[in-house]
C-alpha cells in the first residue's frame, strides 16, 4: 500500500472505470450512485483518493501497450473471482470522507422511482420454480457450450436482438412458469372438471413445459428438432441435443474458432433457429389442444409449419435490416452473413438481395 503522502499514478485499461472517478464522479455522487451496480466500490475509491494528501494521477492505457501487466491483472482478477471466500476490497469508507445518500437537487422523479424499485426488487425473493428453471438453463448452457453464465445473463439473453418479441415473451414466461400447464390445473381452488387438463392426452403423462418441448410423443417436438438438426448440419458445426440449456438459453450460445475467436454470426443463427423452434413447438401444442380439440397434427403438417416459420423469420430480418439506423441495429451485411449457411443457392443471389424484396429467397431443405 502506498502511503498518502506519495504521488501516485494509477493506470487502467477501462474507460468506464476512469470516468467513474473523474468526469462522471460529481454527477454520480450527487445522485447517490443510485444507478450504479458497483456503487460501493466507486464510493470507496473516491473516498480513498480524497483521503490522500499527495496528488493521484490517472492514466488510461491500452492492453496491447502493456501486455504483461495486463495479463497479470487479469490473472489476479480471475483468482479473486474463483476464490471461495469473498475478498474484502476497499469497501469500507472512513466516515470522514463518506458522502452518503443523494442530493435533493440531483433527484428526479424518474431516479427516485428507479431507486424504490431497486430496493423492492432486492427484498422480493424469486419463486422457487423460477430458480430451478434458471439452474436448468445455466447447467444446460455450460454443458452444451462450455460457457459459464449467470442468472442475469439468462434474463438479458431473452432481450437479444436475434430473438423476436413473441419468442422473447415465451422464454420469459416459461422461465417464470407462468403458463397454465400440468400441475397448475390441480392447484387448490381449481374446479375439479379441469383435472383432465393436467394430463397430456397423447402420452397420458402429467404435462409440463419440459414434456411439451422435449418429450411429448404427439407429432410436434420430435419433428421440429429433427428438421432443425438437418438444417444445422449445413453449418458444419456439431449439433447439441435439445434441452433447457441450448433451447431456452438460445441467446447464450457460444461458438469459437480454433483460435478462440467468437463466431458471432453462427451464435446469432443458433439464437434465431432455437428460439423460433421452442416457440413453434409450444404454438403447435396449443393449436392441437385448444383449436383442434386434441386432434394431433400429421408429421408433414409440422414440417411445413417449421419451414414456413423460418422463411417468415428470414423475411422479417431482411425488412428489419433495411430500416437499420443505429450502430447496434441489425444490418443487411449481418443478415447475409448469419443466414448464408442455410440459404438455398446463396452464391447465385444478386448483390443487395437482403434489401431487395423482389428477390425471392428460400431455405435449404437440409442435406437430403
Ligand atoms: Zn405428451
Amino acid at each position: 500500500m502506498v502511503d498518502g503522502n506519495t504521488r501516485l499514478l494509477e493506470t487502467t485499461s477501462s474507460k468506464s472505470v476512469l470516468e467513474s472517478i473523474t468526469k462522471r464522479q460529481k454527477k454520480w455522487e450527487a445522485e447517490g450512485y443510485l444507478r450504479q451496480s458497483n456503487a460501493a466500490l466507486s464510493r470507496a475509491i473516491v473516498a480513498k483518493m480524497r483521503e490522500r494528501k499527495a496528488r493521484t494521477s490517472l492514466k488510461i492505457t491500452k492492453a496491447k501497450d502493456n501486455p504483461d501487466r495486463c495479463r497479470n491483472t487479469k490473472l489476479l482478477a480471475k483468482e479473486g473471482a474463483q476464490g471461495r471466500q469473498a475478498t474484502e476490497v476497499l469497501s469500507t469508507v472512513d466516515p470522514k470522507w463518506a458522502v452518503p445518500g443523494a442530493s435533493i437537487g440531483a433527484m428526479s422523479q424518474k431516479l427516485a422511482y428507479y431507486a424504490i424499485r431497486k430496493k423492492k426488487k432486492a427484498l422480493t425473493k424469486p419463486r422457487e420454480v423460477t430458480t430451478t428453471n434458471l439452474a436448468l438453463i445455466i447447467e444446460g448452457v455450460k454443458e452444451a457450450f462450455e460457457a459459464d453464465i449467470t442468472q442475469a445473463d439468462v434474463w438479458n439473453s431473452f432481450r437479444s436482438k436475434h430473438i423476436s418479441g413473441l419468442c422473447s415473451q415465451f422464454l420469459w414466461k416459461t422461465t417464470h412458469d407462468l403458463f397454465m400447464v400440468g400441475n397448475r390445473w390441480r392447484r387448490k381452488g381449481m374446479p375439479e372438471e379441469y383435472e383432465d387438463r393436467a394430463v397430456c392426452a397423447v402420452c397420458q403423462n402429467t404435462e409440463s413445459m419440459d414434456h411439451i418441448l422435449f418429450r411429448c410423443e404427439a407429432p410436434g417436438q420430435a419433428e421440429v428438432w429433427g428438421e432443425l438438426k438437418t438444417l444445422w448440419a449445413l453449418t458444419g458445426i456439431p449439433w447439441r441435443e435439445p434441452n433447457w440449456g441450448p433451447a431456452l438459453g438460445a441467446g447464450c450460445a457460444v461458438f469459437k474458432t480454433e483460435k478462440g475467436v467468437r463466431q458471432t454470426h453462427t451464435e446469432a443463427l443458433w439464437t434465431i433457429l432455437w428460439s423460433e423452434a421452442v416457440h413453434l413447438i409450444w404454438k403447435l401444442r396449443c393449436e392441437r389442444v385448444i383449436r383442434r380439440e386434441g386432434n394431433p397434427h400429421d408429421k408433414q403438417e409440422v414440417i411445413n409449419a417449421w419451414r414456413a416459420t423460418i422463411e417468415r423469420r428470414l423475411t422479417l430480418d431482411r425488412r428489419t435490416a433495411v430500416l437499420a439506423k443505429g450502430k447496434k441495429d441489425l444490418k443487411q451485411g449481418n443478415v447475409a452473413a448469419i443466414w448464408a449457411p442455410i440459404i438455398d443457392g446463396y452464391k447465385d443471389l444478386p448483390e443487395g438481395w437482403v434489401g431487395n424484396s423482389g428477390v425471392l429467397v428460400g431455405i435449404k431443405r437440409g442435406q437430403g
